[in-house]
């Protein structure tokens, strides 16, 4: 099985001036890429060469595991993104969002503080559990939820490659 680098539902300079063209010239463009192609490069020859990516976070480990997640994590941050801004949550999101942190606005606090204070590289996460209960979930380096049976909702990635160009060490 190959993997490849999805498209973008938005042209590259679609998220300026919040994310600029160039930020995602070098994170979709290169470090996306890279992934990508280290996995590519990674899994011939292994038990993993025709698992899927939420197989590989499952249950790989190690190098493939990394670049599984990283791929994984970067389609899913990039497609939460639209160029034309979308409503806040509605319909049975608010009401999840609402029975687990009281408010939107709360929810937001939380996972903003979240995001500011993981330490090091890694990713702030809204997740679901089989309970259809929210939490904020930090998870460094290529961390992510469904290794531990949570469904994603929303992330964000704090590696520095995902604001440096744009915002220095400006990352809150
Ligand atoms: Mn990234």
């Amino acid at each position: 099985m190959i993997h490849e680098l999805p498209k973008l539902p938005y042209k590259m300079d679609a998220l300026a001036p919040h994310i600029s063209e160039e930020t995602l010239d070098f994170h979709y463009g290169k470090h996306h890429q890279a992934y990508v192609n280290n996995l590519n490069n990674l899994v011939p020859g292994t038990e993993f060469e025709n698992a899927d990516l939420e197989t590989l976070i499952r249950k790989a480990d190690g190098g493939i595991y990394n670049n599984a997640a990283q791929v994984w994590n970067h389609t899913f941050y990039f497609n939460s993104f639209s160029a034309d801004g979308r409503p806040i949550a509605a319909g049975q999101l608010a009401d999840a969002i609402n029975d687990s942190f009281g408010s939107f606005d709360n929810m937001r606090d939380e996972f903003n503080k979240a995001a500011a204070t993981l330490f090091g590289a890694g990713w702030a996460w809204l997740a679901l559990d089989d309970n259809g209960k929210l939490s904020i979930v930090k998870e460094s380096n290529a961390g992510n939820p469904l290794r531990e049976g949570l469904k994603p909702i929303m992330t964000c990635d704090v590696w520095e490659h995902a604001y440096y160009i744009d915002y220095r060490n400006k990352r809150p």
